[in-house]
């Protein structure tokens, strides 16, 4: 069984906040993490945080290594082809990567912002 405490740093350290309301059912510390509010004595933190962890660090920089890659060869291949129409269908796929590699930058920068104890 792990420790709820721990978690709650844990939580903290990956962009939590501590709520100055107590649990409604029980009057544990209840924390806010990824729009969620949770109960340190009731709900399974570890749980949240292994989920969040997967989904946010390590997928998103390899998303962002993957588009950035993707930008990289669809503006090579923008600048080679001449068909028009085919041009049209590269840039808006390149549309596409810009704005959820925009995405992915917005996502990280509030993680490290709210870094704050
Ligand atoms: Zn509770």
């Amino acid at each position: 069984m792990s420790k709820p405490m721990d978690n709650a740093v844990e939580i903290m350290r990956k962009g939590g906040t501590l709520l100055g309301d107590k649990c409604p059912r029980c009057g544990g510390v209840q924390v806010k993490y990824k729009g969620r509010v949770l109960c340190i004595a009731e709900d399974d933190l570890s749980e949240n945080l292994q989920a969040t962890t997967v989904s946010n660090d390590a997928t998103l920089s390899n998303l962002r290594n993957v588009i950035i890659e993707k930008i990289d060869v669809t503006s090579h291949a923008i600048e080679k082809e001449n068909d028009v129409a085919k041009q049209a269908v590269l840039v808006d796929l390149l549309q596409k990567y810009v704005t959820l590699l925009k995405e992915c930058e917005d996502d990280n920068e509030s993680d490290t912002n709210s870094e704050e104890s």
